[in-house]
């Protein structure tokens, strides 16, 4: 669905998402979007809540319900997602995420550990198949095979999962789409939804529980124009300066 832009009252200009008129005036009525492999939606798919699911479900000539979508800002969108998600009562994110950390550090220093990769500043994009390259003064390039994680922008602070945009390769793909299955099984917002407010620890966080979720040799970030990239590094190869 193409996007236009909405002026609202709480968050300024944003993009249009569209809800079934309950979500917008309710809490813990559910949320349902589209199914996970269309995501041509981009980051707000359109959602709706479990009583029109039923409807959808239950109708006899379920393509012949229509359901009634209101227009709403991505900014209001996120609150009511946050409002109508299940809530993770057992705090199985949170103890996810504290196994995840803990191996994560120590992945992270064996990463280090083998090639110094923390001394690597210069980064560039090495083409078919795509790979990270890294370079340092006097030191054999790294090149990188990698799985692509998300995004981190420091302009809105928030995270982005790559499957949710177009550019990407479904290879460079399997270790997001890990986590993404993870969390529709659970119901784990931040691992099911594409975009969330969050910090950085929080970005971290992502790539500990995807290189929980997926083989690799630790993760990585590289900076671009308005945040970071986070990658899990799944191979490495010294090459010649
Ligand atoms: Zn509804
Ligand atoms: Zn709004």
């Amino acid at each position: 669905m193409s996007r236009d832009g909405v002026d609202c009252g709480k968050h300024g200009y944003g993009e249009a998402t569209y809800v079934c008129p309950h979500l917008p005036r309710g809490k813990g009525r559910g949320w349902f979007t589209q199914p996970s492999d269309e995501d041509a939606a981009g980051p707000w798919p359109d959602a709706w809540c479990a009583d029109c699911d039923r409807r959808l479900q239950s109708d006899d000539e379920a393509a012949e319900v229509e359901l009634d979508f209101v227009v709403v800002c991505d900014g209001c969108y996120e609150a009511h997602r946050e409002a109508n998600w299940p809530k993770d009562v057992t705090g199985h994110l949170a103890s996810l995420i504290a196994r995840a950390r803990e191996r994560h550090t120590e992945r992270q220093q064996q990463l280090a550990d083998k090639y110094q990769i923390e001394s690597y500043h210069e980064y560039s994009w090495q083409q078919d198949p795509r790979r990270l390259v890294l370079s340092a003064p006097r030191k054999p390039r790294l090149v990188a095979a990698f799985q692509m994680v998300g995004s981190y922008s420091q302009k809105t602070n928030t995270w982005l999962w790559p499957w949710a945009q177009t550019h990407y390769t479904e290879s460079e793909l399997e270790a997001a789409r890990c986590v993404r299955a993870y969390g529709d099984e659970h119901k784990l917002l931040r691992l099911a939804s594409a975009h969330w407010p969050a910090t950085e620890q929080d970005a971290w966080d992502m790539v500990a529980v995807a290189a929980s979720l997926y083989p690799s040799e630790g993760g990585f970030r590289v900076p671009h124009a308005t945040g970071f990239s986070y990658l899990l590094i799944t191979s490495v190869q010294r090459r010649k300066a």
